[in-house]
């Protein structure tokens, strides 16, 4: 890891719009694959989609110790600081070596998205006891916002959180979340939101704050896991909070800010979930070619006839697209922190403005998710009985990408929003 870890810390700040690889994302990538080729192979991911949570972690460990996992976290603070644009292309092979896509859930969108996230507002304390673990894949990090009364709405949540003293006394419900299995196993922690104030209707966004949660906390209740459709090797599940006691070292961030620290954990969970959906499609595509140019039906190949051909080729250029888009949204992203800080850089005077940023994000999150599940459901088709066996991925693909298309990380309308709300103005948003 080392070899090539020295090279990105120098990384090359990309200020043109020049996506050729450089030497040194050849190499991570290089790298990423060979690890895959070994351990994430069509059989693992098969006996692992079979048996179900909790992910294997000598897998988790070998990822990690490659420096890719919260890979854009900071050297000093125990990542490899590397760009986004990178971590995007890593995220593009897990998609593509794990198709059930519960690699790059669990420690693309998760761990790397939020538990990057976490660290830019954590205190030492949380960072030296979870972030660095994590980063080792010794401990699991991961994101707690979604209640029982919903998630599209993050600021309509119910939990409470009330200072005592130095302390926060937490009570609540989080549902639906990636890893608690793993989490309860390996020890870690996740991000919530609770409410510090008053809800006001008029702006719900308002006193909402947010904390690191260790999941051994004294009051956290796990709750069995789901029986999810897909991405089976990672388990969603929940939790209730019982008079938990927090000291104000595990408060990420000030008080009342923590919607805006949340969109910016999902902006980056989202961008990465997109560019494993690149991967993802790539592998549909490379699983099904064989079989349709060696499948004879009336004499022909399958990939003989155009209603099979065209599909294929729309596909593809939807994926190309979808690639470009994401591309493009990391370096907006990198250029976003680069100048975050920068004195000479007041928010008029920035290359993107951050909702632009996150219009990028959502467009991306929305096409991802959606195509991989039409490249998948198309593929199946032209297998015939062949694509509805476990003798192929694509079914696994199929019922893993699912999840990010009915609300893991935001559902598409959600994202169908923002891109309008940039588009009409703020005040169009449907539900104020
Ligand atoms: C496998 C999996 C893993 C998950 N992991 C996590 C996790 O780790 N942490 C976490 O906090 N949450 C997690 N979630 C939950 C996820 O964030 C929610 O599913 C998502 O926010 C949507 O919330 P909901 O499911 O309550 O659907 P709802 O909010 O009830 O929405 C239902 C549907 O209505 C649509 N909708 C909502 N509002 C509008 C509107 N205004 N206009 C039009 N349509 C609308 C949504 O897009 C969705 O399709 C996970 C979900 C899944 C499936």
């Amino acid at each position: 890891m080392e070899y090539w870890l020295d090279a990105v810390q120098n990384k090359e700040k990309r200020t043109v719009f020049d996506f050729t690889e450089t030497e040194n994302q050849k190499l991570i990538v290089k790298s990423v694959k060979e690890f895959c080729e070994r351990y994430l192979t069509a059989e693992k991911i098969r006996e692992m989609d079979d048996k179900g949570h909790p992910y294997p972690k000598d897998v988790a460990e070998g990822l990690c110790s490659l420096g890719i996992v919260m890979g854009t976290v900071p050297v000093e603070h125990g990542g490899s600081g590397i760009d986004w644009i990178t971590q995007s292309m890593i995220a593009e092979v897990i998609g593509y070596y794990d198709p059930t896509i519960a690699t790059a859930a669990g420690f693309m969108a998760v761990e790397t998205g939020w538990g990057f996230t976490i660290d830019r507002h954590c205190s030492e304390n949380v960072r030296e006891k979870y972030i660095k673990p994590a980063i080792k894949g010794e401990k699991f990090v991961g994101i707690a916002t979604t209640e029982p009364a919903g998630g599209s709405d993050v600021a309509g949540f119910k939990s409470t959180a009330k200072k005592e003293g130095n302390e926060w006394v937490i009570n609540g419900e989080k549902t639906f979340i990636s890893g608690t299995e793993e989490c309860k196993e390996w020890g870690g922690g996740y991000w919530i939101n609770v409410r510090t104030g008053p809800m006001q209707p008029e702006a719900p966004h308002r006193n909402m704050t947010s904390f690191f949660l260790p999941i051994d906390a004294e009051g956290v209740e796990i709750q069995e896991p789901y029986r999810d459709a897909g991405r089976m090797a990672i388990s969603t599940g929940g939790f209730k909070m019982k008079n938990v006691r927090l000291p104000d070292e595990y408060r990420l961030g000030e008080e009342n800010k923590g919607f805006y620290y949340t969109m910016e954990g999902f902006d980056n969970a989202r961008m990465l979930i997109a560019s494993s959906c690149v991967g993802v499609i790539q592998r549909v595509i490379d699983e099904a070619v064989p079989y349709i140019k060696d499948r004879k039906i009336f004499g022909r190949p399958l990939a003989k006839y155009e209603a099979i051909q065209f599909e294929l080729a729309e596909i593809y250029r939807e994926m190309e697209a979808l690639k470009l888009m994401a591309q493009k949204t990391a370096w907006m992203q990198d250029i976003r922190y680069q100048e975050e800080g920068m004195p000479e850089k007041t928010s008029n005077a920035k290359t993107f403005k951050p909702t632009d940023v996150a219009k990028w994000i959502s467009l991306i999150k929305w096409k991802g998710p959606s195509l991989a599940l039409e490249a998948a459901r198309k593929a199946m088709i032209w297998l015939g009985a062949a694509g509805y066996t476990k003798e192929y991925l694509l079914e696994a693909a199929w019922r893993g990408v699912m999840s990010y298309v009915v609300g893991a990380e935001g559902g598409l309308n959600i994202q169908k929003i923002v891109v309008a709300r940039e588009l009409l103005g703020k005040e169009f948003i449907p539900y104020k």
